[in-house]
């Protein structure tokens, strides 16, 4: 039996043997895990054991940000072989649904995704995945950088959402991994500048080190006065919601320009309010976030060309035998982290 971090329940996890399927399909491959990152839903999932409807009832191993080598591919792969590295899209849809068919297989209802309940991650040694949901590394991508993709891949969907102009001025409320990750995207979407707004100075410290991005800490200034400065009281193209504070949506709307879009992508734990009248009186587009569907080949370009590099964001990496310590870490929520990372 394989060795694998597994949450027995809320606050405990323990490093220990636990039956998993290994069997390689025909179109599947097996994977060599090297680097796993901890999520905002991992960490959710052991000090919360649950994320909405999502309850974590049975032992579940965590983790589903993660690069390594194919070992095995199935009878019917053509476009991996052993020793090829890659990185996974934790979510594998129903191929033939109605929202797989539309091209929207992130929101297909009968998607598992790693580390979901009930569905085990990728924190031990091997995992079997479809290959079609596996892709290719470039050597300039390191399997670091190649474990990045997957939160990558939610500002690539927030970006593309956007329907962002070349020039664009947009912000993003919330500085954690995911909001500086959608600044990145925002950039290498045209975006001329990124005003990126939260409490936590060492977060916008980090996030300062990008060319583009205008760091503003709303613990000593006020958002909406300084986005007026800087768009000569228009409003920017874009706002980018990433706290997922209901608070950060009481003002929100004083952000965007008239005709501008609201991108929300954190997800409140409680539902909030919102003026419809004043978003109507601006013609606010809203757009809305769930994972992403046919981003990874992008993000991996984007990488791989230099254009985009995640390295800055990644804090520190811990060992596998260290992987409770890595999570009790990242329970901590120290201001200064950004992406903690396990390598097995
Ligand atoms: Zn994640």
């Amino acid at each position: 039996m394989p060795r694998a971090l597994v949450l027995e329940q809320i606050r405990k996890l323990s490093l220990r043997d636990i039956d998993l399927p290994q069997e390689v399909g025909p179109h599947d491959v097996r994977i060599k895990i090297h680097t796993v990152g901890i999520c905002g839903s991992d960490v959710h999932y052991y000090t919360h054991g649950r994320i909405g409807p999502f309850v974590v009832n049975a032992p579940m191993v965590l983790g589903h940000e993660a690069a390594g080598v194919v070992v095995e591919t199935g009878k019917d792969v053509t476009h991996l072989k052993a020793g090829d590295r890659v990185c996974m899209e934790p979510g594998i849809p129903d191929a033939n649904s109605r929202a797989s068919r539309l091209g929207l297989y992130n929101i297909d209802p009968a998607v598992t995704f790693w580390a979901t309940p009930p569905v085990h991650g990728v924190l031990t040694p091997h995992v079997v995945h479809p290959a079609n949901y596996t892709y290719k590394l470039p050597d300039r991508v390191s399997f670091a950088e190649g474990a990045m993709v997957e939160p990558f891949a939610v500002g690539m969907q927030a970006a593309q959402k956007a329907k962002i102009a070349p020039g664009d001025t947009a912000v993003v409320t919330g500085a954690g991994p995911i909001g500086i990750m959608v600044a990145i995207a925002a950039l290498a979407g045209g975006c001329a500048r990124v005003i990126v707004a939260d409490f936590a100075q060492p977060k916008l410290d980090i996030a300062a080190q990008y060319q583009g991005i205008l760091p503003i800490n709303i613990g000593k200034r006020d958002l909406a006065e300084e986005v007026k400065q800087l768009t000569e009281g228009w409003g920017a193209d874009v706002v980018f919601e990433c706290s997922g504070s209901p608070k950060a949506w009481e003002t929100l709307l004083d952000l965007p320009r008239p005709g501008g879009a609201v991108v929300a992508v954190g997800l409140p734990v409680e539902p909030v309010g919102l003026d419809i009248s004043t978003a109507s009186t601006k013609e606010i587009r809203f757009e809305t976030v769930f994972r992403y569907a046919h981003q990874y080949d992008r993000a991996i370009a984007l990488m791989g060309s230099g254009r985009v590099d995640l390295k800055p964001l990644i804090t520190e990496t811990f060992p596998f035998e260290e992987s409770v310590a890595a999570f009790d870490r990242a329970a901590e929520g120290r201001p200064g982290d950004v992406k903690l990372q396990i390598t097995l």
